[in-house]
C-alpha cells in the first residue's frame, strides 16, 4: 500500500513542482483591495431553481444575452467558470509552446506548467509595453500553439499597443488569446469587433471584474471552429444553474452596470493624483481596476506589512515587478482609509509628501 510518504513521489513531476494558487488571509481586514473585484455588487435573487436538476449544459440563455450585447452569433462563445477554466481549456486543447509576455496573469504560466507544457516567456519592454521585436522574435522562433496577451495587462495596468498585437496575430501561425479580463475599465473598445479578420484570435472576457466575482462567469468569444474544438474538452454543466441565472438578471442590468464602471473610473483618477503626490512613490498610470505603484525607498513588503496592521489589505507585487504594490480601486470610503493608511505610515517614515511633484 503506498504510504503517505509515497504520496509526492506519485505525483507527475510537472505537477510536483507547482504551488497551489494562495489567496490571502484576510480575517481582521477592514478594507480589501487585493483582488481586482469591483467594489459594487448586484443585488440579484434568481428565484425558483430546480435544485435536483442539472443546469442548462449549454448556457444558451447567458450566451443569448452576451451575443445581442457583443454582436456576435451565440455560437462564437463558450461559458466557463471563471476565465481561468477557459485558460485551462485552451491549453487541454491546443497545448505548447505557451508564450506570454512577463509579468502578467499568472495563470497563463501555471496552468501551462499544471499540463506539462513549455512556457516561453518574453519580458514587457518599456512602458510595460509589449517589446514588439522580442514577441515576433519569439513567435516566430519558438511557434507557440498558444500566447496570451491581457490587455489591459495585470499586474501593470496598461493596455498593449493594437498595432503589435495585430503584429503578432499575422505572425503567428497559432492561436493568440486576447485576455480582455479588465477592458470595460478601459478608454478603449477591445478587439471583439475584430474577430471576423483574425480567424486565429480568441478573446477572454470576465464578469468577475464587474461586480460578480462570485458567480464564477468568464465567457470566450472565438470564431466558430476554435469554439467548437475548445467544447470538446468542457466539463459537462460546468457553469452551475444558480449562477447562469443571477448573471442573466444581472446582465439585464446594463445601466447599473455602466455606473458602477463610471465610479470606479472616477475613483481610479483621484487614487492616481492622490499616490502621486507621495515623494516617495512611483506611480504607473492603469487602464484597469487597480493601480500598480513602486515603493522607492524601504521596500514594498514592509509598507504592505504595516497596511495590513492598520486592516487594509493590497497585493504585493514585489515578485513579479521589484518593489511595487497593486492596489485595487474601491469605494471612495475604502480609497480615503488607504490613502489615510498611507499617509500614516510615510509620515512615520520622515516627509510624505513631495511639494506638488506628480509622478506617473
Ligand atoms: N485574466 C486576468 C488578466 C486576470 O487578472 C484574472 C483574474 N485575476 C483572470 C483572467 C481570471 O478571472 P476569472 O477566473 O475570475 O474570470
Amino acid at each position: 500500500m503506498a504510504g503517505k510518504k509515497d504520496i509526492k513521489r506519485l505525483v507527475k513531476p510537472c505537477v510536483r513542482k507547482l504551488r497551489a494558487y494562495q489567496a490571502e488571509e484576510t480575517a481582521g481586514v477592514r478594507v480589501k483591495l487585493d483582488a481586482n473585484e469591483s467594489p459594487y455588487g448586484f443585488s440579484l435573487s434568481c428565484g425558483a431553481i430546480a435544485s435536483n436538476r442539472y443546469p442548462d449544459p449549454e448556457g444558451s440563455a447567458v450566451r443569448r444575452v452576451l451575443a445581442r450585447q457583443m454582436r456576435v452569433p451565440k455560437a462564437q462563445i463558450l461559458l466557463g467558470n471563471g476565465s481561468d477554466e477557459l485558460i485551462y481549456y485552451l491549453v487541454t486543447t491546443f497545448g505548447g509552446p505557451v508564450l506570454y509576455p512577463t509579468p502578467t496573469f499568472v495563470m497563463f504560466g501555471h496552468i501551462a506548467s499544471a499540463l506539462g507544457e513549455r512556457t516561453v516567456e518574453v519580458p514587457l519592454g518599456d512602458d510595460f509595453d509589449l517589446d514588439e521585436k522580442a514577441m515576433l522574435r519569439a513567435v516566430r522562433k519558438e511557434r507557440p500553439k498558444l500566447t496570451f496577451l491581457a490587455t489591459p495587462n495585470n499586474p501593470t495596468g496598461n493596455c498593449f499597443s493594437a498595432g503589435t498585437v495585430l503584429k503578432i496575430l499575422e505572425a503567428s501561425r497559432g492561436i493568440v488569446v486576447v485576455d480582455e479580463a479588465y477592458m470595460a475599465y478601459a478608454s478603449r473598445r477591445g478587439f471583439v469587433p475584430l474577430l471576423a479578420d483574425y480567424p486565429n484570435m480568441a478573446i477572454l472576457r470576465t464578469l468577475s471584474k464587474v461586480g460578480l466575482a462570485a458567480l464564477r462567469l468568464g465567457y470566450l468569444v472565438a470564431s466558430e471552429e476554435i469554439i467548437q474544438e475548445v467544447d470538446k474538452v468542457r466539463l459537462p454543466f460546468n457553469v452551475n444553474a444558480y449562477s447562469q441565472a443571477l448573471a442573466e438578471e444581472a446582465l439585464a442590468d446594463r445601466k447599473g452596470a455602466r455606473q458602477n464602471i463610471l465610479a470606479v473610473v472616477r475613483e481610479r483618477g483621484r487614487l492616481e493624483g492622490e499616490l502621486g503626490k507621495f515623494s516617495g512613490l512611483e506611480v504607473y498610470p492603469s487602464e484597469a481596476n487597480f493601480i500598480l505603484f513602486r515603493v522607492r525607498k524601504g521596500g514594498a513588503g514592509a509598507v504592505h506589512a504595516k497596511l495590513i496592521k492598520k486592516g487594509v489589505l493590497i497585493r504585493n507585487m514585489d515578485s513579479a515587478v521589484k518593489g511595487t504594490l497593486r492596489v485595487s480601486v474601491g469605494t471612495d470610503m475604502e480609497n480615503t482609509a488607504f490613502l489615510k493608511a498611507m499617509k500614516e505610515i510615510f509620515n512615520e517614515k520622515g516627509p510624505t509628501r513631495s511639494k506638488g511633484k506628480k509622478k506617473s
